[in-house]
């Protein structure tokens, strides 16, 4: 569609609820204002924030009721070194009771889950300012990356709802035409696949393709190896969920002949940090997150990523350790005139792409996805050993998953394809790699990276 209808379009006929849309862009806007605001006023802002979410957390989660420290006011003056003095809160922390972390007047609220790309699956619970606050983020990476409001977006993702949604709900795909946005499946790229995204990408034209690091490397390999120069995409590739490393974003670049746009976001809060055209690493979306780097120098020696979210009353993450390891970059503010802090580019996320027998890939992501809404699950490892044999690895109370695990069986089973065994097996811990990272899919077969293998 053409990019100036899809604006309007998406302005005015995308509204699942009155005034949702509206109040995407209008936060939209907001991102892309504050990120310019001189640091005073931002910060003015962000504390304004800030001691609106402690004061609540205080008096309305459990948790922070207990532990926070108590004091006679949270005021926006003193909310940073408030702020210090809360419990950094881990995923497993929630895991163990989750209803010590939800509100107790949370108002409209929905569940929502992550596989945890470290590996360790999580329920969480969203309201809809958070709702409006990732979609919004999505928009502002996306700004960050060169793309004007209406233009084609390709996901080379893998969200099975997200998937089958854009497939097969008339709702969700009249959305997805009006947003002029393509979905193509990141958990399932054989090379017939692929070779459908390439035809079906070169009629689109998108001027984003936005996909994960390690699904987009394989892509670029697939298309290098058989010699095809794509015109697409007309602006940019926008990496995301896990490292992109500078040999990956080199293969990436030079195959689809436009820079690489690195973007660090989760389930939980959307984009975190996305790359400007400077690619000085990653501005910081400090309209919804403080960010803290759990490090004595927090900008020369990485550490666990601590986010406090401005955004979402019905389960307040205050202090919560992302999984993910990074620093700030010090030094000038970016050439791009955006003001705000920066994150060194994130290197705390990895994981393998499976190559199944018959030549399938399968990306990790897809063992995330399917553990999602588990909170029994407290982490997990999918390791392929041989071509054929597969071993999941869970750090799990048997009897509280064994009426789920028929179903991943089938469902592994079926994506692993016939021939392929898969065991099952309880663990005390899931063994780090010696860099003290982990990742939650590994392949013993051949190359340690089986995307990196490819062709
Ligand atoms: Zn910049």
């Amino acid at each position: 569609m053409n990019t100036r209808l899809s604006a309007l379009f998406s302005k005015h006929l995308l509204d699942r609820r009155a005034g949702h849309r509206a109040r995407v862009l209008a936060a939209f806007e907001e991102k892309c204002q504050l990120s310019r605001l001189n640091p005073v006023r931002r910060t003015d802002l962000q504390n304004q924030r800030l001691a609106e979410i402690l004061v609540y957390a205080q008096e309305h989660v459990p948790f922070h009721r207990e532990q926070a420290p108590r004091r006679e006011t949270i005021t926006p003056q003193n909310a940073r070194s408030v702020l210090s003095l809360f419990p950094v809160v881990r995923r497993a922390d929630i895991q163990r009771n989750p209803e010590a972390f939800v509100s107790d007047a949370p108002g409209p609220c929905v569940d929502d889950a992550t596989g945890g790309s470290t590996g360790t699956p999580m329920m969480f619970r969203v309201d809809r300012n958070t709702q409006i606050a990732r979609e919004s983020s999505l928009l502002w990476a996306n700004s960050l990356a060169g793309r004007i409001p209406g233009e084609k977006v390709a996901m080379l993702w893998g969200s099975v709802s997200d998937v089958q949604g854009a497939t097969g709900q008339l709702r969700l795909a009249v959305r997805w035409w009006i947003e002029n946005m393509r979905w193509y499946n990141a958990f399932d790229m054989g090379e017939d696949r692929m070779e459908a995204f390439h035809s079906s990408l070169s009629a689109f034209r998108p001027h984003l393709l936005v996909a994960y690091a390690g699904s987009a490397f394989t892509f670029a390999r697939f298309l290098q190896a058989r010699g095809s120069r794509p015109a697409y995409p007309l602006k940019a590739v926008v990496t995301s969920a896990e490292m992109c490393t500078p040999a990956m974003r080199s293969v990436i670049e030079d195959v689809f002949g436009r820079p690489v746009f690195d973007r660090y976001g989760n389930r939980e809060f959307g984009a975190m940090a996305a790359e400007c055209q400077a690619h000085e690493g990653l501005h910081i979306n400090e309209a919804d997150c403080i960010v803290e780097i759990d490090s004595a120098d927090p900008f020369k020696v990485e550490g666990p990523i601590l986010v406090t979210y401005l955004s979402n009353r019905a389960m307040p993450f205050i202090r919560y350790d992302t999984g993910d390891v990074g620093r700030f970059l010090s030094g000038e503010p970016c050439a791009c005139g955006r003001l705000t802090a920066r994150l060194a580019p994130v290197m705390g996320r990895q994981s393998d792409t499976i190559r199944t027998a018959s030549g399938k890939l399968i990306h990790g992501e897809y063992f995330t996805h399917l553990l999602y809404g588990t909170n029994a699950v407290r982490e997990f490892q999918f390791v392929q050993e041989t071509p054929t044999l597969y071993r999941l690895l869970l750090v799990a109370d048997p009897a509280q998953v064994a009426s789920m695990q028929p179903r991943w069986r089938l469902e592994i089973g079926d994506a692993l394809g016939a021939g392929s065994e898969l065991r099952i097996e309880y663990v005390d811990r899931i063994p780090a790699l010696p860099s003290g990272k982990r990742r939650f899919t590994l392949t013993k077969v051949g190359n340690s990276s089986a995307s990196q293998k490819y062709p």
